[in-house]
């Protein structure tokens, strides 16, 4: 589950001025597709459109086969996480941020769903466990440990398309390249797409496309990639 497919998708936010121009990708159920490409490229747009934010000027987006354009908000928000570049945590426990979203889910049901979908891995690196605080009154987290409470929070939905909108940028690159390491590890069950600015983190994808001025410029592995230069 999981399976991606953009098909000649063209859009803009404005009628005469193209942000998008007949992208095409597929990413097979379980794979992993990043896109790179400068500020201004389009990348964040790309994922916008497969949530459904705009509606495309041309072509079709496809989850499973089914076409985003009609399927139900509902089904989208159940299909596809979304870990954005800033995270905003609650002043609550680490357990209270991870399971938020989830109703009726107490620390207990939390800690045993995440230790079923894997995402205990993210936890292991924080300083403490499900019950600390965090915020103002509690712990002060890193920028990358407070994405990797969001990453466990959007594992724990278990959306079988799990998106990264810069998730990592912002992190100097050893923890980036930690964190994209440990997603690898937990990510197999789920189709990922990974937004980034960066070749060099992002080794672990099966399959790179290059974005620049809204087109795809190349496509391929990191080794071919890195090959071309
Ligand atoms: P069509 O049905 O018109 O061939 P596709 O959606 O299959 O359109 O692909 C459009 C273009 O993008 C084609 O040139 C295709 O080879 C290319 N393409 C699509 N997905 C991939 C991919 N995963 N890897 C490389 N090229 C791809
Ligand atoms: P990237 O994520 O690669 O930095 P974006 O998808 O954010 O690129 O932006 C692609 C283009 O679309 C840019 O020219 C940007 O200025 C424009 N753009 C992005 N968001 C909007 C918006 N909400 N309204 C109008 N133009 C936008």
């Amino acid at each position: 589950r999981g399976e991606v497919r953009f098909e000649h998708v063209r859009f803009g936010y404005e009628p005469d001025r193209q942000v998008l121009h007949d992208v095409s990708f597929t990413v097979p159920a379980g794979g992993t597709l990043a896109v790179v490409g400068p500020s201004g490229a389009g990348k964040s747009t790309l994922s916008r459109l497969l949530y459904r934010f705009y509606d495309l000027q041309g072509g079709r987006i496809l989850i499973d086969g089914q076409d985003v354009a009609r399927v139900t908000q509902d089904s989208l928000r159940r299909a596809i996480g979304i870990v954005p570049q800033d995270t905003v945590l609650f002043n609550d426990t680490i357990g209270f941020n991870i399971g938020y979203g989830r109703e009726g889910a107490g620390p207990e049901e939390i800690e045993a769903a995440a230790k079923g979908a894997a995402i205990d891995e993210f936890i292991r690196a924080l300083p403490d466990g499900y019950d600390a605080m965090v915020g103002e009154r509690g712990l002060k987290l890193s920028g990358g440990e407070k994405q990797r409470v969001a990453i466990a929070r959007t594992l724990l939905k278990d959306p079988p398309v799990l998106i990264l909108d810069e998730a990592t940028s912002a992190l100097d690159s050893r923890t980036e390249a930690a964190i994209q390491r440990t997603l690898g590890a937990v990510a197999e069950s789920r189709t990922s797409i990974v937004i980034a600015h960066r070749l060099s983190t992002i080794v672990d994808a099966d399959q790179i496309i290059v974005l620049d001025a809204g087109r795809v410029a190349e496509r391929g592995t990191h080794a071919e990639l890195l090959a071309r230069r």
